[in-house]
């Protein structure tokens, strides 16, 4: 008889290892299948957002900020150095160290919480039944029976015909965190999240960068004035962005010849490596068996209602491989609000306050709704700006670039949506979040006290600037 389990979730991820946990100190018995396996060639708990995602671009990033700061910076302050080393093989080593202490982390998680890893690929079988292959092809598949399936197997990237990976010069971002040394010029096709993240990386680095963006606009989904001063810094700080553009062909000889066409014709540069990021697609390949009637939507995600359910009864999706932003963040919290409604409990997300980040700097952060999204459903707002150049604390910092936008109801005050570029907006919005989540207004914000100096008085002025009030500019 098949081994059996209350929770068995496919895929271990930030979605599926979280929502694993949740059930497990719910009290339900969990196995989590997952087929990831590292550059190594050992199997690793975390998904795309511990190996190849989030933390390893994070650590690159921050490596590559602390390389620019002292070559760029230091001077600034007082401070001078003499030649300065670059170790590209150290950077990625200190990479794959904090990739492997936290994907280690997690098999301890598992552990403590008596959590069974299956290592594998899984397959959804009726009846609720999960077929594991293991990842290696060694020895044969085994069936587990389950209570309950919880989906969180994830995206990958999208490739695209005219620039086909060859793994040494047109790589995905997977090959982007596995650079030996800098690219004289790169080349990155799209310039989302992705694109401006290992942009940044390599153009720190002394890369010379160009994105070719197929649309004519800078990051549609964040507010346009935070992304036009974005995207003016960006440009500063060299980092050549061209719209409109269609790649049409890429050649790889002893360089990457890369074509494409905008509103000028026929265009061409030559690169030294190309990083393909286009976005990504949900992960349901060879996922669920012929006689299995698992719903997708139209663009192949998982079909669920707000709760996660699937079409299915007892089966539920989770993260990137349903509809929602791919941020590991809002597949983590699907997870506990599934791993909550299993075991009888309310569960929930608020999906209109998920916090956004792009890893540039000066960073990037927003929450809520955006001026342009307000405008097009016909919504009164007032909105406040402040810019950090006028804070003590950011110009103690030499770190005067950018400025937090709150945008509140007209009639109500309540604050419907906060844009920062600068300085740690990362950190800063999550008092905007906690703010949206218990309705404040920006009368709530204006009257709480923030420390002095600090940054988070950007975040203060701009809330009283929504009643032109702000104390440190001309309202
Ligand atoms: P995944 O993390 O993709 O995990 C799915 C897991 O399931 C994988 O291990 C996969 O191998 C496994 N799997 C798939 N199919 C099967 C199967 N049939 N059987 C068994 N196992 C299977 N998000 C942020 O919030 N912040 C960031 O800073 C950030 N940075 C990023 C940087 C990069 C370069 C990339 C590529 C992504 C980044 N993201 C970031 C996005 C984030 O990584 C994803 O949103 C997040 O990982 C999604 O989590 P998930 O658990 O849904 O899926
Ligand atoms: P993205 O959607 O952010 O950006 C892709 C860009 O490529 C878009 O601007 C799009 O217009 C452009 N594009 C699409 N097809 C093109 C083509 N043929 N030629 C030129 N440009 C083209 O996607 P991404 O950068 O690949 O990242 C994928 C997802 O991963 C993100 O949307 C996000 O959900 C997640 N992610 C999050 C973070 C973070 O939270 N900091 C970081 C990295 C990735």
């Amino acid at each position: 008889m098949a081994k059996a389990f209350d929770v068995i979730v496919i895929g271990g991820g930030p979605a599926g290892y979280v929502a694993a946990i949740r059930c497990s100190q719910l009290g339900m018995t969990t196995a989590v299948v997952d087929d990831f396996v590292y550059k190594d060639g050992e199997p690793a708990l975390g998904g795309t957002c511990l190996n190849v995602g989030c933390i390893p671009s994070k650590a690159l990033l921050d490596s590559s900020e602390q390389y620019h700061k002292v070559n760029h910076e230091l001077e600034a302050h007082g401070i001078k150095t003499g030649k300065v080393q670059l170790d590209v093989g150290a950077m990625i080593a200190r990479k794959d160290r904090v990739v492997k202490d936290l994907t280690g982390g997690i098999a301890q998680l598992f552990k403590a919480n008596k959590i069974e890893w299956l290592k594998g690929h899984g397959k959804l079988l009726s009846g609720k039944q999960v077929e594991v292959t293991p990842a290696d092809g060694s020895g044969k598949a085994e069936v587990y029976q389950a209570e309950h399936v919880i989906i969180a197997t994830g995206s990958k990237p999208i490739d695209i015909d005219a620039a086909p990976l060859d793994g040494e010069r047109i790589v995905n971002s997977d090959g982007a965190l596995e650079f030996t040394d800098v690219p004289k010029r790169l080349g990155i096709i799209g310039a989302g999240v992705i694109g401006l993240e290992m942009g940044s990386v390599w153009s720190r680095l002394g890369s010379k960068v160009t994105l070719l963006e197929a649309q004519d606009t800078f990051l549609p989904p964040v507010d346009q004035r935070v992304a036009k001063m974005a995207q003016k810094e960006f440009e500063r700080q060299g980092l050549d962005i061209r719209f409109g553009a269609r790649v049409t062909n890429a050649k790889v000889g002893k360089t990457v010849s890369v074509h494409y066409e905008d509103k000028d014709g026929k265009q061409n540069i030559q690169v030294d490596k190309l990083i393909v990021c286009v976005g990504r697609r949900p992960n349901t390949g060879n996922l669920f068996a012929e006689d299995v009637d698992l719903l997708l939507d139209e663009r192949g995600l998982v079909n669920v209602d707000e709760h996660c359910r699937t079409n299915l009864p007892g089966v539920y999706a989770i993260g990137d491989v349903v509809r929602g932003p791919m941020l590991a963040h809002k597949g983590s919290e699907e997870g506990v609000m599934v791993a909550e409604l299993i075991a009888g409990r309310p569960g929930h997300v608020n999906y209109d306050t998920i916090p956004w980040v792009i890893y540039t700097h000066p960073e990037i952060a927003w929450a809520g709704k955006t001026e342009q999204q307000l405008k097009a459903a016909g919504v009164p707002f007032n909105s406040g700006t402040f810019n950090f150049g006028a804070t003590g604390r950011a110009r103690a910092m030499e770190e005067k670039a950018g400025m937090v936008k709150i945008i509140a109801h007209k009639e109500t005050d309540r604050i419907l949506g906060v844009h920062i570029v600068g300085p740690q907006a990362s950190e800063l919005i999550a008092e905007a979040v906690v703010a949206m989540e218990f309705h404040a207004s920006s009368e709530d914000l204006a009257r709480i006290i923030h420390a002095h100096p600090t940054l988070s008085e950007a975040m203060h002025e701009a809330a009283l600037s929504v009643s032109k009030r702000a104390i440190h500019k001309a309202n």
